[in-house]
């Protein structure tokens, strides 16, 4: 297919009562279904005016009318613009004011009434003149399922090119010093192509049943439902996260291929919830968002009679760009991030020259293809840094090829610790506390210093009922054979990690804690 409604469109005419998305809570819908909607809600958006490249903000939580609204954008060209649904007015609304969306689909989730922050944030954000809402519409508000139900019959829209964008999504904002997520646009043509190979990695079918546990919100949980449509697959998506949630999908929703982070599949081991059933439907769980530490693919793996679990890397500036061979070892799929997928090329570059290094040396990790971001929107700046002199896209990893090709992610460079003149990776020694029996999750971070510049702090979150000091992290530390300057010089302990709706840790948090801190 040239494009996801080229798929969508095969598939409500060959399988119209196949299943296109299922959750346990928020509805299904089949092929047919979808598509017919999707028009509907496309009518509905041409009625409000809204027209090609016009923005369509979304904070919903991973559900059907989710996909009928990203279907419906891609039919009018209107570009999807993703909120996280634990964002509140303070953080919507720099992302508000940068993307100036005319309209925002959303929905009351809990206590959280998001459709009346919407209508205060249109008060200041002159451009957003429609809040449509899937439930009960306060005054003012429009109902998404009347702007569906009235528009079902009348001309489809013209479909726009391929060429056009499809959303825009912004990155974590995890690494660096500054938390502000940058915006990225994704054209239609990258989210179709992406979805053809992707899709082609797991041999995904019509059969498939597709489970997506980071948020569609984010261009990893986004870009895996485009795989799902393409092969007229079932998406199958959280809602909302938590172990339980995540469990009860595995478990009764019978998904083959499950799309997780590696904090997904720790905090689930963590919670037991593995330990009490099987899930026997499951063939391939992909991890990706993060470093995975293999001990956690590992125990996961170890849970699933048949089904393994592999990695994919990638970001909001290159959607999905490799993935591990389902075929491959254990030691690939749970230690790499596999090889750079078809129509992409990886190297990497010594981070001072830019000299491109031979297999096993580590640096910084580069990129060319189809899924590289034109540039960020509206950031000169960064623009200016994020791309070598011959135009090849500088991922901010460091990481190491092998003979074969297979990229294994070993930290980040805007994370790397310079004490002293010393450059430390922060992710080395996080690996190594989280093995400590103590130890839930860590992070390294730099702390201001008169006499070395930077020197390290260990953030941890201990085991309940268990304790910790820093005599005792240095002597593990000594144990595991770490030379002395690696070493954090203080240590800080957490009820829990400042985390990302993508459940990352945000590290410019705790690196603002530690310099308030030391005043
Ligand atoms: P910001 O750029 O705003 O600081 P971010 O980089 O966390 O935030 P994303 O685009 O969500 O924003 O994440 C991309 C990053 O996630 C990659 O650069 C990489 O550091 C990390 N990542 C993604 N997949 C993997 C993986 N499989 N293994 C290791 N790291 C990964
Ligand atoms: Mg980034």
């Amino acid at each position: 297919y040239g494009s996801i409604l080229d798929a969508l469109a095969y598939w409500a005419e060959t399988t119209p009562d196949a299943l296109a998305v299922e959750t346990s809570d928020h509805g299904r819908l089949t092929y047919a279904q979808l598509l017919d909607d999707a028009h509907s809600l496309a009518r509905g958006f041409l009625s409000l005016g809204l027209k090609v490249g016009d923005r369509v903000a979304i904070q919903l939580p991973s559900s059907p009318e989710f996909i009928v609204t990203y279907m419906a954008c891609k039919m009018t060209g209107c570009v999807l613009t993703t909120l996280h649904m634990p964002y509140r007015q303070e953080e919507l609304r720099p992302l508000m004011s940068f993307a100036e969306p005319r309209a925002v689909v959303t929905a009351r989730v809990g206590r959280y009434d998001a459709p009346a922050t919407m209508m205060a944030l249109s008060r200041e954000i002159p451009s957003l003149e429609h809040v449509i809402v899937v439930g009960e519409p306060a005054g003012g508000q429009v109902g998404f399922a009347d702007l569906v139900a009235t528009h079902r019959n009348g001309d489809l829209p013209a479909r726009p090119p391929l060429d056009c964008d499809a959303a825009l999504c912004f990155t974590s904002g995890t690494s660096g010093t500054s938390a502000a997520p940058k915006g990225v646009l994704r054209s239609q043509r990258c989210f179709a192509r992406n979805a053809s190979v992707f899709a082609g990695l797991l041999s995904m079918t019509a059969k498939d049943r597709v489970l997506i546990a980071p948020p569609l919100t984010h261009v990893f949980g986004l870009s895996c439902a485009g795989n799902a449509i393409h092969s007229g697959a079932t998406i199958v998506p959280i809602p909302i996260f938590s172990p339980e949630v995540y469990a009860e999908y595995l478990f009764e929703m019978r998904p083959t291929v499950v799309y997780s982070a590696p904090a997904h599949l720790a905090a689930t081991l963590k919670s037991g919830e593995m330990d009490r059933r099987s899930a026997e439907t499951v063939r391939n769980v992909i991890v990706g968002g993060a470093i995975c530490p293999p001990d956690i693919a590992a125990r996961f793996e170890a849970r699933l009679p048949n089904g393994r679990v592999g990695c994919l890397y990638g970001m909001t500036e290159m959607t999905l760009s490799t993935q591990t061979d389902p075929a491959a070892s254990a030691a690939i799929r749970h230690g790499t991030v596999g090889k750079a997928a078809p129509g992409m090329t990886a190297r990497v570059v010594h981070r001072e020259t830019g000299e491109v290094l031979p297999a096993g040396a580590e640096g910084e990790l580069q990129f060319s293809g189809y899924t590289v971001l034109k540039g960020y929107v509206g950031a000169h700046e960064a623009n200016q840094s994020a791309f070598a002199e011959d135009g090849w896209f500088r991922t901010g990893d460091i990481a190491s090829l092998d003979a074969e090709g297979n990229i294994m992610i070993t930290g980040r460079v805007k994370d790397v610790i310079n004490r002293g003149g010393i450059k430390i990776n922060p992710s080395d020694i996080e690996s190594l506390l989280d093995g400590h029996e103590a130890i839930v999750q860590s992070a390294v971070v730099s702390m201001p210093d008169e006499i070395l510049g930077e020197r390290l702090c260990a953030y941890v979150v201990l085991r309940p009922g268990t304790e910790l000091s820093l005599a005792e992290v240095c002597d593990y530390l000594a144990r595991c054979k770490v030379a002395k300057m690696r070493w954090p010089e203080r240590l800080e302990i957490l009820d829990a990690m400042p985390m990302t709706p993508t459940r990352k840790i945000i590290k410019p948090v705790l690196i603002a804690d530690i310099r308030k801190k030391l005043g």
